[in-house]
């Protein structure tokens, strides 16, 4: 539909003040190569597929009835998981769902809320959505996070661990150290991508994940997701972690808005998939090795490649053309991000694929190579 069929006479100001968010798109072609939106390349665990259909198959407790509102199955899955209690899990549709929820619940006060400069860009969507003051932070020059940029009066902070488009991963201690300076604001850590990644040998901590900080600080919480290392970004779901006061507040708040965020085959699903340790294992794993060789082979080939503990990588080619090489490869419908933004508009932000799309991938960028070198002589 054309933009100047709409007519925003009949909208509330609100809905004409919005900025909606634009997810990466999703382009219908039958070769397509998708690497730009970080799904997983690879398909869920068998069970979940066994798990809806048994739903499906179920005459007495069928789609007529209401799922569960508070999905306790599945939270109590969860808890056990991650050794918490029940009410310190919060699930939605979705962890975006789940970060609006947390946006309404905690940021809504005079003071604004704090996030990277670079970062998940829903986040300034719900800021503006909600009419919340975010201010954001610059991240350092090597594009890490540095907690004492934080300091200053906040309501709250949102920051994604590991950290998108750069894949870099925030250490424990600067988590602990965020949290402990900010004890009167609500510290959000979005870990989308934690089940990727992997401390490095020798490092102070045992963990990656500020779950395992919960019980230690009553103003942390924590999103994660199905979408990405569970393979399940179209069943829709996300949990947070936090102190029961926090769920609390989310609980409240999405009972004033959606009483059953989670349908019945979405939480049959969730559940299968958390029961299957095995699979999700061996899936991550996977998905790590083809991060380790995608990276040697874009270093092999004149690329800047950041240390990624993501299901992508980000990564700049020797001249910083990332906008044309982007354009020559959808020419070849390979699809990767690329940003036009300042101090990220020469990197791609490339989705961990499968090996034959990695192929394809690096063929495409050896082509595209040899021919820049025969212009150059
Ligand atoms: C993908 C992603 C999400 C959203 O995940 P859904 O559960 O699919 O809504 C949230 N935060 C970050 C940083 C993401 O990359």
């Amino acid at each position: 539909m054309s933009e100047s069929k709409i007519d925003t006479r009949l909208w509330s100001s609100k809905a004409r003040n919005l900025s909606p968010y634009v997810p990466g798109e999703q382009p219908q072609h039958d070769d397509l190569c998708k690497l730009n939106t970080n799904e997983n390349p690879f398909p869920p665990s068998p069970k979940v597929g066994e798990a809806i259909t048994k739903v499906l198959a179920q005459q007495a407790d069928d789609l007529r009835l209401y799922p569960a509102p508070e999905s306790e199955e599945l939270r109590g899955a969860l808890a056990a998981l991650y050794d918490l209690d029940m009410n310190q899990v919060f699930v939605g549709n979705g962890s975006d769902e789940v970060l609006a929820l947390v946006f309404a619940s905690f940021f809504l006060k005079e003071r604004p809320i704090l996030a990277p400069d670079i970062s998940y860009s829903f986040y300034p969507v719900y800021a503006n959505t909600f009419g919340i003051e975010l201010v954001q932070i610059p991240l350092e020059a090597d594009f890490s996070i540095s907690p004492d940029a934080y300091r200053r009066p906040c309501s709250g902070i949102v920051i994604a661990n590991p950290n998108a488009p750069t894949g870099l991963l925030l250490s424990l201690a600067d988590i602990r150290k965020l949290a402990g300076e900010h004890s009167n604001s609500v510290i959000v850590i979005d870990e989308a991508y934690i089940d990727f990644a992997q401390y490095e040998e020798g490092s102070a901590d045992s963990q990656v994940s500020a779950v395992s900080l919960i019980n230690e600080f009553d103003n942390l919480l924590v999103t994660q997701t199905f979408s990405k290392s569970r393979s399940l970004a179209g069943l829709r779901v996300g949990m947070a972690f936090g102190s029961a006061s926090l769920i609390e507040a989310l609980t409240r708040m999405k009972n004033s808005f959606n009483s059953y965020p989670l349908d019945k085959l979405a939480q049959a699903g969730a559940m299968a998939s958390i029961l299957d340790v095995a699979y999700f294992e061996q899936a991550r794993q996977q998905v790590i090795d083809l991060r380790t060789s995608l990276t040697a082979e874009l270093t092999a080939l004149g690329y800047d490649v950041l240390p990624s503990h993501a299901n992508f990588v980000f990564a700049r080619p020797h001249d910083g053309a990332a906008s044309q090489v982007a354009n020559v490869l959808r020419e070849q419908g390979i699809i990767v991000r690329h940003f036009d933004k300042p101090r990220i508009n020469e990197y791609l932000r490339i989705t961990i694929g499968t090996p034959a799309q990695h192929e394809r991938l690096i063929n495409a960028l050896k082509a595209l190579q040899a021919v820049a070198d025969v212009e150059v002589s």
